[in-house]
């Protein structure tokens, strides 16, 4: 079945409360070992095959690191496909010590797939306010309810890539957690301590093509006994020792296979194309009309920030630029999302007598609380009001 009408199919089954269970059909043991020694047999870079022949020490010094200083983190306490499904997902994009609090609280609020898929828009997207990428929220909500009404749960990579919010990295980091599926993560950490250890001067145009070519040898390094510890011990690694800017080789556990600090130059690897960046100004607007402050909600349907509220820019609410800018300025942000870097500024303007475009709505400032705001723009918002009582 195509993937689409998958999707669909999953979608209209009805939701059910049971706990979801699991199936054994992924490769371990001597099935995972014969894939990973077919992956090695596919690899022709010499540096990369000198990596391979030496891959049972590697694993060995690598997980011996692991096992005495991995990060203490909540979702590694007391595992379960629950709590790996959602830090994998608040995890995309976003760094360990950011999604700390927001697990903590998710859980406390959501504490299981059955929680979450009964759970309404409203509240998941309010547990997700600040995190960003909110379509992360979204296709976890709806993972959530395909889940519930499939019984046992997929444990493999390939069928895990058929649901909502899940790539290929994804799908590898949960089904190796989970079910010791013989799936390699690459992130950019992977592409990054793969490139070094090969001391490979591919040049890639992103990082999408970098883990692609990176792919067949982080599947012949892969441990076939413990592949979701080998996928975290080399996130682990790739966060906190061969970091991007400053590598910390002289504590690194793999430096004795690490091609590019024998030439001393850990940072030239791996070579990635340089993001062109593009500079954006922004005319927001601050209306307030009897204790009512003027907010923009998207659509529905948006790409960014959909049913998410956040100040209007000057044309959404129907003001000229020219004349936004001859009010007080309150505020200017600068803030960088993907490879946009905005300025944007606020400033107070006349309340507009007619809603002119779609999403204006006017929101009590008593009652800011009930909608949900993009992380930014709370912060912001709450800033100019306490600035302002304190005038
Ligand atoms: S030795 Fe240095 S460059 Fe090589 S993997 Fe370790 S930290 Fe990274």
């Amino acid at each position: 079945m195509p993937k689409r009408n998958r999707l669909r199919a999953c979608a209209s089954r009805p939701t059910r409360s049971n706990a979801v269970k699991s199936a054994s059909d992924s490769p371990v043991g001597p099935a995972a070992r014969r894939l990973r020694d077919e992956a090695a047999a596919g690899i022709a870079s010499p540096s990369a095959r000198r990596l391979v022949s030496t891959a049972r020490a590697f694993r060995t010094a690598l997980h011996a690191w692991y096992d005495q200083h991995s990060r203490q983190l909540p979702w590694r306490e007391a595992p379960s496909l629950y709590q790996t499904v959602v830090s994998e997902f608040m995890l995309q994009q976003t760094q360990v010590k950011t999604v700390l609090p927001y697990f903590t609280r998710w859980l406390a609020a959501l504490p299981s797939f059955p929680a979450l898929a009964a759970a309404d828009e409203a509240t998941v997207l309010r547990l997700w306010e600040g995190l960003g990428y909110y379509t992360r929220a979204r296709n976890l909500h709806r993972l959530a309810r395909c889940l519930v009404g499939m019984s046992p749960a997929p444990r493999t990579p390939e069928a895990w890539r058929d649901l909502p919010g899940v790539g290929p990295y994804t799908a590898a980091a949960i089904t190796s957690i989970a079910f010791k599926a013989h799936a390699a993560c690459v992130d950019g950490n992977v592409v990054r301590i793969l490139a070094r250890l090969t001391a490979d001067g591919t040049a890639f145009r992103d990082s999408a093509e970098a883990a692609r070519h990176f792919t067949v040898l982080a599947g012949a390094l892969l441990s076939a006994e413990r592949p979701g510890d080998h996928n975290q011990a080399m996130m682990e690694l790739g966060a906190t020792v061969c970091l991007r800017h400053q590598p910390r080789c002289t504590v690194c556990p793999v430096r004795p296979f690490c091609a590019a600090a024998r030439l001393g130059q850990p940072t030239s690897f791996p070579r990635l194309a340089a993001k062109s960046v593009q500079h954006q100004l922004v005319i927001r607007v601050w209306c307030e009309r009897a204790g009512r402050l003027l907010l923009h909600r998207a659509s529905a349907s948006a790409r960014r920030l959909a049913s998410i509220h956040e100040l209007p820019t000057a044309s959404e609410a129907g003001i000229a630029a020219a004349q936004a800018t001859r009010g007080e300025l309150l505020a200017r942000k600068r803030r960088t999302i993907t490879r946009h870097h905005l300025t944007e500024s606020i400033y107070v303007a006349p309340a507009p007598r007619h809603l002119a475009g779609p999403g204006l709505v006017w929101v009590p400032l008593s009652q800011l609380d009930a909608v949900t705001l993009s992380g930014p723009h709370r912060r912001w918002i709450g800033e100019i009001l306490a600035a302002r009582r304190a005038d």
